[in-house]
């Protein structure tokens, strides 16, 4: 991000803008409709409007005379050239010489600020920017974004505004007047703001009898804390369900796993603190005790705190442990599913997990160490209609092989090591059983599963592998 969104003030002073044709009237357009002072240095000595704001607009505008390039620039808050030719870099140096934020159309080189694409809706206004890299994308986002928002958005943040002092000062402490205010807008109150009937919200929100209880305060009068335990997927952030993100969107502190993505941190809460608590590559994490011990903390402290694991919090996630200790503590809890890992790569990688007469079960197992692998009773295992998905199982790959194989299950049984699956880095190895230690070795490092049964011969990786084995054949055949 090489630009900042930020908002301007536009009443703080006068935006000068220097420039001439249709450019301009653009310009003059947008800034007077967000009530600009605006003084304009016509670079073709032409002030007429033509098509450009409106009259009660104009009287705004400023037309100004003289070289824009000497002219005093006090009181002025930002500089903008739009169709200027070569007086635009030369303004853009003088302006950032005294410091002031300057923007020359279609010049990123000599702009210090650039135009967002706009969503207005009153209050509520949504810049989109692609650092100047694509006007055209972020249009498209633009439009993405009004058709999701309710066309009386605006509305609903001028309503907060106009009673958030009254609140204010009703709710001293900080976390429970956010709450107050998600009740407010996610509940019926903001429903009717946003059905137009904004009198109702109002007596709707004066007849609230006691505002702290409707925020959800403990009888002590402070906010209740609770953990969501929740699943990030495999890796993908649009793979997140929209449970999970907005359970991300309203926390206080994030516990995570080194499993999570960063592009999933992303989606949090600016605001949230962010917490790594699993383990890293070489180093141990803080452990499960001290895990549950800070979020039962986090949580009797008031603060609504998520604990962000990959794939599902109840796949080898530990997650049935931490319930238990937050149960015993007390604390109020819950749990949002995720993608887990093997379900994750068997889409990405199209292994049908189940398939008609060839698949009928599926199991999931650890074989972390090659004692676990070691611990597993194989014997149960060699139903040829089983899928197998085996979590943390690169390191113990011989042993998963030895222990398939003693129990009976074919050597040419179809394997896949899948790695780092929905990443952007996904790579996929498949064969058979027998290659399985070799498989895992060609994929390049974790996280990685292993899918095994007949239905990896499916998979689109497998069918490459068919098609590239056919035509080396035909070459060899033909030559
Ligand atoms: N709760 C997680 C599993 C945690 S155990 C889930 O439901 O997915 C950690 C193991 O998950 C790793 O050793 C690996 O086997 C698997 N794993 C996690 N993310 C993965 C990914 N993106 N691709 C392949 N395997 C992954």
């Amino acid at each position: 991000m090489r630009f900042l969104p930020v908002f301007l003030d536009l009443h703080s002073g006068v935006v000068v803008l220097v420039g001439a044709g249709d450019l301009v009237r653009a310009k003059l357009r947008l800034l007077a409709s967000a009530g600009a002072r605006v003084r304009w240095y016509a670079t073709d000595g032409h002030h007429g409007l033509g098509d450009g704001p409106g009259a009660d607009d104009a009287a705004q505008i400023e037309l100004a005379t003289g070289d824009p390039l000497t002219a005093d620039l006090s009181g002025v808050i930002a500089v903008l050239c739009a169709g200027a030719g070569s007086v635009g870099p030369a303004m853009s140096a003088r302006a950032k010489a005294v410091g002031l934020p300057v923007n020359v159309m279609d010049d990123l080189e000599h702009s210090t600020f650039i135009f967002p694409a706009i969503v207005d809706r009153g209050d509520v206004v949504v810049a989109v920017g692609t650092g100047g890299a694509s006007p055209v994308v972020a249009r498209r986002v633009r439009e993405r974004i009004e058709a999701v928002l309710p066309a009386r958005i605006g509305e609903l943040a001028g309503f907060v505004g106009r009673w958030r002092k009254t609140i204010h000062s009703l709710i001293g402490e900080f976390p429970l007047r956010r709450r107050f205010w998600e009740r407010v807008v996610d509940g019926p109150i903001g429903a009717l703001v946003l059905a137009g009937r904004g009198e109702e919200a109002d007596a709707a929100l004066k007849n609230i009898r006691n505002i702290s209880e409707f925020a959800g305060a403990l009888p002590s009068g402070t906010a209740e804390g609770s953990v969501a335990l929740v699943g990030a997927g495999p890796g993908d952030p649009d793979l997140l369900t929209v449970k999970a993100l907005r359970a991300l969107q309203d926390a206080d502190v994030i516990f995570y796993d080194e499993l999570v993505a960063p592009e999933i941190l992303d989606r949090a809460r600016r605001d949230a603190s962010r917490v790594p608590v699993g383990r890293r590559v070489g180093k141990p994490g803080i452990g499960q005790d001290a895990i549950n011990r800070s979020l039962i903390e986090a949580a009797k402290s008031g603060q609504r705190a998520v604990r962000l694991k990959g794939g599902d919090p109840f796949i080898f996630g530990r997650g049935g442990e931490e319930i238990e200790a937050l149960r015993q503590a007390n604390v109020s809890y819950s749990v949002i599913p995720g993608i887990t890992a093997g379900l994750g790569a068997a889409a990405q990688f199209e292994v049908p997990l189940t398939f008609r007469n060839e698949a009928l079960r599926v199991t999931f197992l650890t074989a972390h160490k090659a004692r676990d692998a070691e611990a597993v009773d194989w014997s149960t295992l060699t139903d040829i209609a089983m899928t197998i998905v085996v979590y943390m199982g690169m390191t113990a790959a011989p042993s998963v092989r030895a222990g398939l194989l003693a129990a009976g299950r074919s050597p040419q049984t179809p394997v896949g090591v899948f790695a780092r699956a929905t990443r952007v880095d996904a790579a996929a190895a498949v064969g058979t059983l027998d290659e399985l230690p070799d498989l895992v070795e060609k994929v390049a490092g974790g996280p990685a599963i292993l899918i095994i049964g007949d239905v990896v011969a499916h998979s689109a990786p497998a069918r490459y592998q068919q098609l590239n084995q056919l035509a080396s054949y035909f070459q060899v055949a033909a030559e």
